[in-house]
């Protein structure tokens, strides 16, 4: 018998509006990467989302005076992003993105010069050797330090979340170790870590190479620049970002039967430590198995009385740490720069993407992001325009003499969670509640607060549903 028969004898597919097998709550990647998992293992699915748009923390919205879909902020995937290929290509989306062949970044430092660093076609992780070698921002004492770090970069594999280095520094979430004390401890070159180190643990992480934990950038790197030569390929949405898997999972799901509800907020319903369903809105929908994606703020909330065996995974949730990224949006009369992306390395936004090379449309439309943006994010929507004005200005010559129609900031305060070496434990899928799974970003996957991440998760919890755990009580009526 094989596998997809003995699912479908263990879930039976019914019509919508019945009691489902799951109840999913939240409208995000990792809900969505959860509910198709499950509904393509035959189980019978209903998704809450309590918004009255899906997409969660990468999501998009119509902007009033152009007309155009924004982002909630640029995102950037990666060729090592395995689970969220899996989800796209699962619901049909693989190509709702585009890759970019190899690495190859365009660079302007602080004082103007234009440089490229970009990987040549060589096995992993020669390319990154190769590339930064022939990068000519850097001189030739700089460029070698990178071999200290090419060096010792031996992954286990993707999804591990452990990057075992050689020398017996093994990392796990234990390490008190900062990104920039690692570096110095490969001895990186400051430029080295100016130009690219830093930019890129930024992005990675949304936190200063200062206060993240060493381990999420080794893990990073390990996954980059391990033996998938594809997998530090950049792979950019190509439309916007609830398009790129929200509304293609949503249809996916209803045409297969399951059901998913926008504007739905949640309260999980327990009893003597065993989840008995949800409440929305004064309605009960029963279900033997609920599987939280909320965020790390919002899991209190989810309990009218949170149980007690919850009450410390909660108390760790609620005292994470979250950290913000300020988007800023500028419509140019005319186009000011040719490449998707680049980096602007020590400015305050660190990165500037070209919105109609990567999604199209006429309009020149530059995104600036800014990671691990404490310090600018209670500015006015004056203030961070003006800044990230004259980020682009001095950086592209061509955006000096171009007029700005419009500019629109979009502050996402609590878009991750902190990495510090001190953050609270980050939990497991399982809880001491029979039938409630969480998932997330921010569950312990041993990767930074990623859409992959979040794929990772999601997926988890639904191989959790489907194989492990010992069955609560089914208390939906297909399965009496
Ligand atoms: C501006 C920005 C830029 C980013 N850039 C990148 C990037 O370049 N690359 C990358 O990999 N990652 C990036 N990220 C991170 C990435 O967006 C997140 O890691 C990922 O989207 C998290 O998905 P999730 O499903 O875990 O959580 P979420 O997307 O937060 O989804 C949780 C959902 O649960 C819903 N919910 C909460 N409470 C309830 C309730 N009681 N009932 C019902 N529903 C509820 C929420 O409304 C939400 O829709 C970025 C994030 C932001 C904000």
């Amino acid at each position: 018998m094989g596998a997809q028969s003995v699912l479908g004898a263990r879930f039976q597919i019914v019509p919508t509006h019945v009691t489902p097998d799951v109840i999913v709550i939240g409208g995000g990647v990792a809900g969505f990467s959860a509910a198709t998992a499950l509904a393509e293992a035959g189980a019978q699915v209903l998704l809450l989302e309590a918004r009255p748009g899906l997409g969660g923390r990468a999501t998009a919205f119509t902007d009033p005076g152009t007309g155009e879909r924004v982002d909630n902020g640029q995102h950037i995937l990666m060729g090592c992003y395995y689970d969220t290929l899996k989800l796209l290509a699962r619901i049909g989306a693989s190509d709702r993105v585009r890759w970019q062949a190899g690495l190859a970044l365009t660079m302007v430092d602080e004082r103007g010069h234009e440089s490229v660093l970009k990987l040549p076609p060589m096995a992993s992780p020669l390319h990154l050797l190769g590339g930064v070698l022939a990068w000519d921002a850097l001189s030739w004492f700089e460029r070698m330090s990178i071999l200290r770090v090419g060096a010792a970069l031996t992954p286990r594999g993707p999804g591990t979340g452990v990057a075992v280095v050689p020398g017996g520094q093994n990392f796990s979430s234990a390490s008190r170790e900062s990104v920039r004390e690692w570096l110095v401890r490969h001895g990186q070159a400051p430029r080295l870590c100016e130009l690219f180190w830093e930019p890129l643990a930024l992005a990675a992480l949304n936190q200063s190479i200062d206060q993240a934990a060493a381990s999420y950038f080794v893990t990073i790197l390990a996954q980059m620049f391990g033996p998938d030569s594809t997998a530090a390929a950049l792979v950019m949405p190509a439309v916007p970002l609830d398009e790129l898997y929200a509304e293609p999972a949503r249809a996916w799901l209803e045409a297969r039967g399951h059901e998913v509800r926008v504007n739905a907020p949640v309260k999980v319903e327990v009893v003597a430590d065993r989840v008995t369903g949800v409440r929305v809105r004064g309605e009960h929908l029963a279900a033997p198995w609920v599987i939280s994606t909320v965020p790390w703020h919002g899991l209190g909330a989810l309990f009218e009385s949170p149980p007690q065996s919850l009450a410390m995974t909660i108390a760790n949730a609620t005292a994470l740490g979250s950290l913000p990224i300020v988007t800023v949006n500028l419509w140019f009369d005319r186009p000011v720069m040719h490449e998707s992306l680049i980096g602007l390395p020590g400015r305050a936004f660190q990165w500037v993407f070209d919105r109609r090379a990567i999604i199209g449309g006429a309009s020149s439309h530059l995104s600036m992001i800014s990671s691990g943006a404490e310090a600018i994010v209670a500015m006015s929507n004056d203030e961070l325009i003006a800044l990230a004005l004259a980020d682009v200005r001095a950086a592209l010559p061509a955006a000096r003499i171009a007029s700005v129609r419009k500019g629109l900031a979009v502050r996402e305060k609590r878009s991750t969670f902190s990495l510090a070496p001190d953050a609270p434990a980050r939990p497991q899928a399982e809880t001491g509640i029979a039938g409630f799974l969480l998932a997330g970003d921010w569950i312990d996957t041993g990767l930074p607060a990623t859409i992959e991440s979040a794929a990772v998760s999601g997926h988890r919890a639904a191989a959790l549903v489907v194989q492990g755990l010992p069955a609560p009580s089914r208390t939906s009526p297909h399965h009496q």
